[in-house]
């Protein structure tokens, strides 16, 4: 675990560029990063995200992320292809690098942040086998700035799917998109 110093500074990591974070989790995306992706690429959100069941994602069941359909819970994530993100080019570059999800953007690192919006514990997340190297202790402000954003467009999105969850019928992946605004996008 990696514990915060009073002078701000952290270990930090340096990525081995594996591509392992890209190719095995199904990453979750909120209707934030999808409208970004959606008018970076000018494709609409359903070319861009699948709807994955219980059984596929390894996410608490409890998470804000579980939709309510007819077919069952669900949660938004990046389509793949070939057992990697539709993203991830053949060079094992990112695509769409500059507009990818928050989650993207923050990985490895987990960031605790206090109700001042300051880091309170920054540790690594162990959802695949990350072998990035271990660093200086060195300012984090990017990943930290990241994080913040991704707290508030995540929680945002967990409201709207209470609320969606909250309807008497389930309806559609397509209403769910509609719900979000994304239709046109
Ligand atoms: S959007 Fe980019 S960084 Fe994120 S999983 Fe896909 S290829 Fe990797
Ligand atoms: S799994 Fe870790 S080392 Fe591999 S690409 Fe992702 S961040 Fe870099």
């Amino acid at each position: 675990m990696i514990k915060s110093s009073v002078n701000s500074l952290y270990t930090t990591v340096e990525c081995s560029r594996c591509t392992i974070c890209c190719r095995e989790p199904i990453v979750p995306v909120t209707d934030s990063d999808l409208k970004r992706i959606c008018r970076f690429l000018k494709k609409t959100a359903e070319q861009i995200v699948r709807f994955y069941s219980i059984d596929e994602m390894d996410y608490d069941s409890e998470s804000g992320l579980w939709i309510r359909f007819v077919q069952g819970k669900r949660a938004m994530g990046l389509r793949k292809r070939l057992s990697r993100c539709i993203f991830l080019d053949d060079k094992n570059n990112c695509s769409i690098y500059d507009h990818r999800p928050m989650t993207c953007r923050t990985f490895p690192y987990m960031i605790d942040l206090d109700q001042d919006n300051k880091p309170l514990k920054v540790k690594l997340n162990k959802i695949v086998n990350c072998c990035c190297k271990r660093k200086k202790r060195s300012p984090l402000e990017e990943v930290i700035e990241n994080a913040k954003v991704e707290l508030e467009e995540d929680s945002r999105y967990y409201e709207k799917v209470e609320k969606w969850n909250k309807q008497k019928k389930p309806g559609t992946m397509r209403d769910f998109l509609m719900f979000l605004r994304l239709n046109g996008e």
